[in-house]
């Protein structure tokens, strides 16, 4: 069936199935699913109508008829509301779900601009996905638009073109703080004739990766106004998945104040989106999600009802369809198929057409899919395992549906606290305000190196401080001190320019080499190696599994074998924490909330061996690394004397209580932080010498922070009931991993007490505003 909704500008491999398929693949999904066994929550959102305008009057013949020819005889609301603040020369952030048109929205003043003499510089997270941006580009056939994609594999002639001609450039942070923004003179043609700034997937700039592009773009804004000679270039336009205070994140992203964009005006067809917990086989361990995943997926294909299975790994992506293959005769199972990423573009293609020629019914995938290619249109997509944000949820969600069909969608909760708790909690999940981002320009060891490269970029004088905001002079004085920068009469000078990588730390990235090869298999970044590549460590990257032979610190590099061991490894540390500064704090009664910065030391001092099969003990192996300090920042809490004595005359365990409490609240912070379980640490005592009392504390596991413990702190209240709840929600006797246990606890998960948990969260939290 012909669609002619304005899905530009990747309409052709967004095609849905062919006509002639029987519709409401939905509804046939929905029965699939009410048989499963385990339990599970259904919840009916209903369908939306479609809201068109006409092409805003500033819109040129050229452009409008440019999507006219590719079906969009009008555009939706928002996409027209986003538009015309571009073109006003007001900023813009627009924030709407999967599949709502957001291209559309940028590409109508973009291309209005470029027929007009002037750039665009687009910015994704992503190679792959600007590659695939260009194609789409490239599909729209405007005569002059000389579109081109900069990354670090463009080659020098490449570079030259792009330089000499590109309208539309496309690239990526790491390629403008690299390359563009330190090369800027010789781009001085492209730059002084940008218009417009476009950040797509804008939600996935979080955490110290997302604070480090915050300053790449404020440079970027530095030396395009260099370039223009205007203060009100460029324009930015900014495209993100449906977050809370869209309008917040494009500050904190540029800045600068943006209009904010949010209601959709494309139509949604009805949607049945279902939460499930795997049943339980025998007495303890449920169903793994990615094995429930596969069952579905064999019963509805079997039902001719077209799915999309998200798996988190690329291994459990292609175990999940081969399981799924199993449980079917010969000519279904090849109606099933999976992708993930590094699999060659061809191969994509192929899957692609398949998929929407209805010759392939089941896909298993990792989220190589969110972004990077374009299927919609689904009758049910499976997504196995909370994916760590609202955003992806949602845009994983929004493959299904289509042409206002009904579809459904399912979360299929692993055996973890954070699911656990989101799958039981249905009003959380599906009406919850999604997440803000999170994300901390201001944290002086992201912004010391930015300032280095920006002095080198242009002098940086007074004026600029308004750019990089109040935090940067305390940095430029220490820079100035340590014989970074030079100050002038003129502004200061770098210098020395230091390397940083935004997806580390700042502080480096160690190299996983594969040894037989010498191929690159990924980095870590320097905090996380000693955890993750210490010797005989097994390392999974992106669903492969590796044995760490040598962990190199002096050459910066990890020699690693190829192949699974049968075990898992988990290192254990001891962590000491000061306390340097409190920042806030706040009263509950007898009970008290801190937040500030702290220097945490930790030292691996062994290794534990676990069986990938039945989870049983293998062994410790000691290790001899050296302890590593780390300034952050963290949420404390504590609670009086009186109210400890309280709990030791009830025959608390304190030291297994607040162990446990610590575990379950640092699996709940991504709910209200936006940051992954992994990008938080935790200690906790009975009576911490660094407070004298009973101490909780939960600390970014970055350099200067990373902006969560401080979300953390802000929104205590929910964060701690909602860890409460989930423990006590929970159906195990003494504690689980669905509810106490963590799966990088630095002391085997010992001592925890549940019970003792919740009587010490009750006290906590009986005054808590
Ligand atoms: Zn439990
Ligand atoms: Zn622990």
């Amino acid at each position: 069936m012909p669609t002619t909704t304005p899905e530009m500008p990747a309409a052709d491999s967004t095609t849905g199935r062919p006509s002639g398929l029987p519709g409401h693949g939905g509804n046939r999904a929905l029965g699939v699913l009410l048989d499963s066994a385990g339990s599970m929550h259904v919840e009916h959102i209903p369908a939306r109508p479609a809201r068109q305008t006409p092409w805003p009057d500033w819109v040129p013949a050229q452009v409008a008829d440019v999507f006219a020819a590719r079906g969009v005889a009008a555009p939706w609301t928002h996409q027209a509301a986003a538009a015309s603040h571009a073109h006003a020369g007001r900023s813009v952030i627009i924030s709407t779900p999967a599949a709502s048109g957001k291209s559309l929205a940028y590409l109508v003043p973009a291309l209005t601009a470029i027929l007009s003499g002037e750039t665009v510089l687009y910015i994704t997270p992503t190679k792959a996905l600007a590659a695939d941006q260009l194609a789409a580009i490239n599909r729209l056939a405007i005569p002059g638009l000389h579109a081109a994609v900069l990354d670090g594999d463009s080659t020098a002639a490449e570079r030259a073109w792009a330089r000499g001609h590109a309208r539309y450039l496309l690239t990526t942070p790491d390629m403008l703080h690299c390359a563009l923004l330190p090369g800027h003179a010789r781009w001085s043609g492209f730059f002084s004739r940008l218009r417009y700034v476009i950040v797509d997937e804008c939600h996935g700039y979080r955490g110290v990766f997302g604070s480090h592009v915050a300053q790449v773009l404020r440079r970027l804004r530095r030396v395009v106004a260099h370039h223009t000679g205007s203060d009100a270039l460029p324009v930015f336009i900014l495209a993100s998945a449906t977050i809370a205070e869209p309008g917040g994140c494009a500050r904190l992203l540029t800045g600068l104040t943006a209009q904010e964009v949010t209601d959709d005006g494309s139509p949604r067809g009805p949607l049945a989106f279902a939460l499930l917990e795997p049943p339980r086989s025998g007495s303890r361990a449920r169903q793994t999600a990615a094995a429930h995943a596969a069952h579905l997926l064999a019963r509805l294909v079997q039902q001719n009802v077209q799915t999309l299975a998200f798996i988190r790994s690329r291994r459990g992506a292609e175990a999940v369809a081969l399981a799924a293959r199993g449980h079917l005769d010969e000519d279904t199972a090849n109606q099933i198929a999976a992708y993930r990423s590094g699999y060659l573009a061809e191969d994509r293609r192929l899957l692609e057409t398949a998929l929407s020629e209805g010759r392939l019914t089941g896909l298993a995938t990792t989220t190589a899919l969110e972004l990077g290619i374009n299927i919609t249109g689904l009758d049910a997509v499976l997504i196995a395992g909370w994916p760590g944000t609202w955003a992806s949820l949602w845009q994983q969600a929004g493959r299904a549906g289509r042409g206002g069909q009904s579809a459904a969608a399912v979360l299929i909760a692993r055996d973890d606290p954070l699911d656990t708790y989101l799958v039981r909690h249905p009003d959380l999940l599906l009406r919850h305000p999604v997440e803000t981002a999170v994300l901390d320009p201001a944290n002086a060891y992201v912004l010391a190196p930015h300032l280095t490269a920006a002095a080198a970029e242009l002098p940086l004088t007074d004026a600029d401080i308004d750019v990089f905001g109040p935090a940067a002079l305390p940095v430029l004085d220490e820079l100035t001190a340590a014989g970074r920068l030079r100050r002038r009469p003129a502004g200061w000078f770098a210098l020395r320019r230091t390397r940083t990588s935004l997806r580390g730390s700042g502080s480096g990235q160690i190299r996983v080499v594969e040894k037989a090869t010498g191929r690159l298999i990924g980095t870590v970044d320097e905090p996380s190696a000693h955890l993750l590549i210490h010797d005989g460590a097994v390392y999974l990257h992106q669903g492969d599994s590796y044995l760490v032979s040598e962990l190199d610190l002096a050459n910066r590099a990890a020699l690693v074998l190829p192949g699974d061991p049968g075990y898992t490894t988990v290192a254990r540390d001891v962590t000491e924490l000061a306390v340097r500064e409190v920042a806030s704090n706040v009263r509950w009664g007898e009970a008290s909330l801190c937040f500030g910065d702290v220097e945490v030391t930790r030292q691996v001092v062994s290794y534990a061996k676990r069986s990938t099969d039945s989870g049983t003990s293998l062994g410790e192996m000691p290790l001899n690394l050296p302890a590593r300090r780390l300034m952050t920042r963290a949420i404390w809490w504590t609670i009086s004397a009186d109210l400890r004595d309280g709990l030791l005359a009830r025959g608390i365990n304190l030291g297994g209580a607040v162990h446990a409490a610590e575990h379950a609240s640092i699996a709940l912070l991504p709910l209200f932080a936006t940051c992954d379980r992994w990008d938080i640490g935790g200690v906790s005592a009975d009576l911490h010498p660094a407070t004298g009392q009973l101490t909780v504390f939960v600390y970014d596991g970055h350099d200067g922070g990373a902006g969560f413990a401080e979300r953390g702190f802000h929104a205590a209240a929910a964060w701690l009931r909602a860890t409460r709840q989930a423990i006590a929600d929970c159906d195990c006797e003494r504690g689980c991993p669905s509810c106490v246990h963590s799966p990088k606890c630095g002391n085997n998960n010992h001592p925890l007490s549940k019970r003792g948990a919740i009587a010490l969260l009750d006290v906590l939290l009986a005054d808590a505003a």
